[in-house]
């Protein structure tokens, strides 16, 4: 556990113990919560990404204690019928963005056993593995899966000699912590420089004869299975574009396409209305009132932001900028806490100084 993440459990647990949670519940927990996560896995299974995980005993636990704090655990579509009405108790949502094989095999039964309703925004590229879809309007060359063959090959590496300008020595990655260094070096690395890192990981990967097919399918649900879960009747599907690009880097045309492309794919290869969009990178960054306008003229119900914050009732005048709160980023330790702060609306209240209603 880093230092980092201690001062977070420290801060959780604080707003806890001082009883900031109770003092801050009735101006900020609003009329709900939309949880985000991302990938689900069993117990014990390794994964770099920390940050992206959370354990199917944890999910588990999750579920139980909001419907035990009094939460009412909703879909998005009854989430927004609340939202423009104004009517109901707390409601708490939740979200899985980027489409991981492990929310049909992990997290789908969890969400069944607890019979929560749940919405995958899955993103088209990775269900296609990467490959080029003429029909797309996009070019999948922007496609980010640097992370996850990072990942997947340090985890499966003693020592790697990564051919990207001047790391011309050999790091070894036997140990956990020295795997983690190389991680953060290659996402810094990825983040300053994306052409340059692609085309070294490509490289790299050729190298280590393992192509993106391989490691995609380890990670995300192909079609087949995007289908099964789209007919479950817990499931809402949206979308999660068709890159998973920053959108505010792209024109008008492309950041639409992204869009409404993705949706039309995904209502006709899986049968299912999609209605929901949820922003690759929701941050002020990557999403603003331009790809809020684009979402509206689109026709979503509403679209997910990764801003932090509960939903109130003036958020039905931006229904295409809603907040949520990422459940996948505290160790263990803290997390039925960390839920509690979530659903009371406390930790959003200090991290965004106090502000209650977050649009943009
Ligand atoms: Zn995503």
């Amino acid at each position: 556990m880093t230092s980092r993440d201690l001062l977070k459990i420290a801060f959780i647990q604080g707003l806890d113990l001082f009883g900031i949670n109770a003092l801050l519940r009735p101006y900020y927990a609003g009329l709900g919560v939309i949880f985000s996560l991302h990938r689900v896995v069993e117990p014990g299974t390794p994964a770099l990404l920390t940050g992206d995980v959370i354990t199917t005993t944890l999910l588990d636990r999750v579920l139980g204690y909001v419907r035990r704090c009094g939460w009412e655990i909703v879909d998005l579509a009854e989430a927004c019928r609340r939202i423009t009405s104004g009517e109901g108790q707390g409601f708490a949502s939740f979200t899985l963005d980027d489409g991981y094989v492990n929310n049909l095999i992990c997290g789908l039964p969890v969400f069944r056993k607890h019979q929560a309703p749940c919405t995958i925004f899955p993103c088209i590229g990775f269900l296609d593995r990467g490959r080029e879809d003429r029909g797309m309007g996009a070019r999948i060359s922007r496609l980010r899966y640097g992370q996850f063959v990072v990942e997947y090959l340090l985890l499966r590496q003693e020592c790697v000699n990564f051919p990207y300008a001047d790391m011309s020595e050999t790091h070894r990655t036997k140990t956990w912590e020295e795997k983690c260094r190389l991680l953060d070096m290659l996402l810094a690395i990825e983040w300053r420089d994306p052409i340059g890192f692609t085309r070294s990981l490509d490289e790299w990967m050729e190298v280590q004869g393992v192509t993106l097919d391989e490691v995609l399918s380890t990670y995300f649900m192909d079609w087949v299975q995007a289908r099964e879960l789209a007919h479950d009747p817990l499931v809402t599907i949206g979308t999660h574009g068709l890159t998973h690009c920053r959108l505010s880097e792209l024109s008008v045309q492309e950041a639409r396409a992204e869009m409404t492309v993705s949706r039309s794919r995904l209502e006709r290869e899986l049968g299912v209305p999609v209605r929901f969009l949820a922003y690759p990178f929701g941050g002020p960054i990557e999403c603003g009132p331009r790809e809020f306008a684009l979402a509206e003229q689109a026709g979503f119900i509403a679209s997910v932001t990764t801003r932090l914050g509960n939903i109130f009732p003036e958020h039905q005048l931006s229904m295409q900028a809603l907040p949520r709160v990422c459940l996948s980023i505290v160790p263990h330790a803290a997390s039925l806490r960390f839920v509690k702060a979530g659903l009371y609306g406390s930790r959003n209240a200090v991290m965004n100084r106090f502000a209650r209603v977050i649009t943009h």
